[in-house]
Order: structure tokens, then sequence, then C-alpha cells
């Protein structure tokens, strides 16, 4: 095989297959020996379903999106980077001319080329094709699974700067799923005094303490929600990062945030939920979205893991081997509660015999 990678050629239906090998055709581009690749909902959304959110697999597409690698060749133009250099892949190119490019929001471009959202292949192959300037050097001391790692921190990263995380913040996080783990670590990293996090299963609060929570609650305990966490933190947050898309913990979190506060939603659940949208407006709540990443995210994920700020490797639970990645995904869906993060390594040297 010169390019095996790995397809979903419908709902339900993972293959490894071969495909043609990328050609270099921009002087401006580099081509990626991809090494490292993180497994993300949205993957398993796709096998399982066949879609996430409005984007629908039509054509077989290629999985992957939370990559890093080593570069294998160059354009002609390019200087940031050369070959050997290990880099992690931000997987979202937008518009050159877009209205939100250049406004400096361009995870908002509406023609942004993503990895693995159709029609857009993604990175789960030998070689990928990326533009220079969405490829971001590793130091030395970064590993390449660090590196695939760089992609969800940036969406942490991204989310706590939507909060405006201040150094006295007092900030909670709901759902410490990948993302909220990351994020509670960010929110800490960029200086918040107080970072709690909220989750049902105890294994993961113990996680989130080892990335950057100063404290941890359980929801499933029984007392007043409100006044446990005040009495934990000292007072009512005045930032909530709701990462795990349920309506109660919108709820829940809308209602413990202080007057006058931030709330940021990164989680996606349904699309329709009800809020209490009268209290919000007479208490002057910030409600804000948050999506990806943008401009100086992924530098600034990568000096946070450069400088060891935040500890992305203990996310990882689970690593399979290039041609098992079906495998990986099928265990996702079968043994979820004890996966937190999934890497999958780049094709072994004997796949290319075939
Ligand atoms: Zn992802």
């Amino acid at each position: 095989m010169s390019n095996p990678s790995i397809v979903l050629k419908e709902k339900g239906k993972i293959v490894l297959e071969n495909r043609p090998v990328p050609d270099l055709t921009d002087e401006r581009s580099v081509k990626i020996a991809v090494k490292k690749t993180g497994i993300c909902g949205s993957d398993v959304h796709y096998y399982l379903h066949g879609n996430c959110g409005t984007f629908v697999v039509k054509a077989p597409m290629v999985l992957g999106h939370e990559s890093s690698g080593v570069i294998a060749e160059v354009g002609r133009l390019v200087t940031n980077v050369k070959v050997g250099d290990k880099v992690a892949i931000e997987p979202g190119v937008p518009s050159r001319y877009s209205e939100e490019y250049k406004n400096g929001r361009y995870n908002l471009c509406p023609d942004m080329a993503f990895a693995a959202t159709p029609p857009y292949d993604g990175t789960l192959a030998r070689y990928y094709i990326m533009p220079e300037d969405f490829v971001y050097k590793l130091p030395d001391h970064v590993s390449l699974e660090e590196g695939a790692l760089v992609e969800p921190l940036s969406v942490a990263v991204h989310a706590a700067k939507r909060a405006g995380i201040k150094y006295n913040s007092n900030v909670a996080v709901f759902g410490a799923g990948p993302v909220g783990l990351l994020t509670a670590g960010a929110a800490r990293a960029l200086g918040a005094a107080n970072v709690l996090v909220v989750d049902i299963f105890d294994t993961k609060l113990e996680l989130a303490k080892n990335i950057g929570a100063t404290h941890t609650y359980n929801s499933l305990k029984k007392g007043n929600f409100d006044e446990e966490i005040i009495k934990l933190i000292g007072d009512r947050p005045d930032i909530v990062l709701e990462a795990s898309g349920a309506d109660i913990a919108m709820n829940n979190g809308l209602n413990l945030l202080k007057t006058g506060g931030v709330f940021v939603q990164i989680g996606m659940g349904k699309d329709d939920v009800k809020l209490p949208v009268a209290q919000m407006t007479q208490r002057e709540i910030d409600y804000r979205g948050s999506s990806r990443y943008s401009q100086g995210d992924y530098n600034d994920a990568v000096t946070m893991i450069a400088n060891g700020k935040i500890d992305v490797k203990q996310l990882i639970t689970h690593r399979f081997k290039f041609k098992d990645a079906k495998t990986a995904y099928d265990n996702i869906i079968q043994n979820g509660k004890d996966v937190v993060k999934t890497i999958i390594d780049g094709p072994e040297d004997e796949l290319a015999k075939l």
C-alpha cells in the first residue's frame, strides 16, 4: 500500500484502504507523514450515525483530525518548517479571502475545509498535505503523542480565552470528558485562582485534579448543589465553562453562575434546549458560544505543553496500531466509560509492502 488510509465507507463501516499518495502541488504547502492521531467524539458520531450536527457523510471519507507527524516534503517556498521536523497539524483551513479570516476569527469562516468533516478527508492516512502556516513545529522535548493532543487542547484554550479568564477568576467546568479536562487545565494555566470541575464519574474527577482542577464535585452527591460548591470555592463562580452538552448541566451552570458572570458553551448536545432566559437577562449573564480554535490558539497550546503548564499525556488511556483502527473505534462504543483519549499510531511499515 502506498497510502494506507482509514476510511468510513458509510455509516457503521470502517475499512483500511489504499489511496493515492497526495501530490504536493502548492509551493507553500507541506507533506506530513502522520504519526499519531487522537480519536474525537465527532469521528465516533460519523461512524455511528453517518452525521455530526448538520454535516452528513455522503461519500467515503478518511477519518481523523487530531494529528501530529513528521514533515516528509516541503514546497519550494516553504520557510516555516523543514523535512524531518515534528509538527502538530491544525486540521481546518479557512478561505484566505473570507471576512472572518481577515477579522481574526477564522474558525467562523463558512468555507472552512476541515479534516474528516464532509466532504473533506481526514488525517488517518500515511500522508497528509497542509499549508505551511497550519503546521506547528514541536520542540524536541514534546512528543508526537503530546503533539496529537494539541488539537483538543486548542479547543480548550479557545474556550478559556472566550471566557476572559483573569488571575482571580473563580471558574467552574461542567463535564470531565477530554475537552472538559483540558479546559480545566487551560483555565488554570491562564491563571484562574479556582477551577472546580463537575462530573458524575469519580475516576474522571480524579484525573481532573491531576490536570489542573483545584476542586472537584460529583453532581450525583446528595445535598444542595449551589451551597456545596460555594462551600468549596468560597463564592459562586464568575465563569462557567460547559463542556458536557447535557441540558441539566447547562441549567445547573447558569443557576450557579454569579450575577453578571460569563457562561461559555463548548459541549454540543441537543439543538433545542430550554434555558432560563428571563433570569439570564435580569442577571446580565453573558452567554457565549465557543467553536474549535482560532488566531493564536494552537501556538498557545503548544507553548503550554512545552512549558509544562499542563500534562496532556495523562489523558491517554488507550493506544492502537493503525491496522487496528476499527477496533479502536469499536472499543469507544463498547467501553466508552473507561476511555478518555485513544491514540492511533501512523501506518506501520509492514502495510507498505501489501
Ligand atoms: Zn476533535
